[in-house]
């Protein structure tokens, strides 16, 4: 059976989320890492940063915040099955920590993070907000994430490597190092590759979508990636070094922007 693992993984591995939208997004995905797996490893580092922040006094400090930044994500949480089925039952989780990176993720599975330094430095208004929060969310949606975590672990250990892991692993259904060694490898994984230029345009148009269901307005997706320019004037942060921003994007996102306007207007509130 083993050996056959790798063929039965490589054509299991050729297939795509199923989005459901007006975006025009559609490729074949490198999905090697089934699912379950990576939105189990996802949990468990996911708690680790909030066990870490927490013993740091860095998480959800402030109340009016969180609950301004849980209200937003919420209401685009409301409007996933519109994109992708199923995924209102994901167990979502929001929480804001405090950093001076300015920075934020969706982990597989609905796990978001969002850092002081992103909301404060951009004094980003509800809309703009929504225009992160939604572009995040839609990695995961597309699962931009598996698809990294696929690639990074085939980088690592080879698909011989990869398939005997899965092999070890798939009977149980679970994983079952320590959940200490689950979430190391997560976060290994998660954060070891950026997102392709491809993944970020998916990002933009459908997060952009998110935001205009939810009744934000979506082309604060410009006006946010013109702030997050100005400061990088200063010091490049975290976030733009994965999200390069330039005018071919604003452009891109601006067109976007008017393509998707009636379904704002429709839902706006
Ligand atoms: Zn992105």
């Amino acid at each position: 059976m083993k050996f056959f693992l790798p063929i039965l993984l490589i054509l299991y591995g050729c297939s795509s989320t199923t989005i459901k939208t007006e975006s025009e997004v559609s490729r074949g995905q490198f999905l090697l890492l089934p699912e379950f797996m990576a939105m189990s490893m996802a949990e468990s580092s996911y708690l680790e940063e909030i066990k870490k922040a927490e013993n740091n006094n860095q998480l959800n400090q402030n109340t009016e915040q969180v609950e301004r930044i849980k209200k937003i994500a919420f209401r685009l949480i409301d409007q996933v099955p519109f994109l992708r089925d199923g995924t209102e039952e994901w167990n979502w989780e929001i929480n804001v920590q405090d950093s001076e990176e300015v920075n934020a993720y969706c982990m597989p599975g609905g796990k978001v993070m969002i850092y002081t330094g992103l909301i404060e430095k951009t004094y980003a208004t509800d809309d703009e907000i929504a225009a992160v929060l939604g572009h995040e969310i839609a990695h995961a949606l597309r699962e931009h994430g598996r698809e990294r975590m696929s690639t990074a672990l085939v980088q690592q250990v080879g698909l011989i490597g990869f398939a005997v892991y899965i092999a070890n692993h798939t009977d149980s259904r679970a994983i079952s190092e320590t959940a200490v060694q689950a979430a190391v490898l997560g976060s290994t994984l998660f954060f070891a590759l950026p997102n392709s230029r491809e993944q970020e345009r998916e990002a933009d148009k459908l997060g952009m979508e998110l935001s205009a269901r939810a009744g934000y307005n979506p082309v604060a997706a410009v006006s946010l990636w013109r702030k997050m320019d100005a400061l990088s004037s200063a010091k490049v942060p975290e976030f733009l070094s994965t999200h390069p921003s330039n005018e071919n994007r604003i452009a891109d996102l601006t067109t976007h922007a008017k393509k998707i306007n009636q379904i704002y207007l429709d839902n706006k509130r």
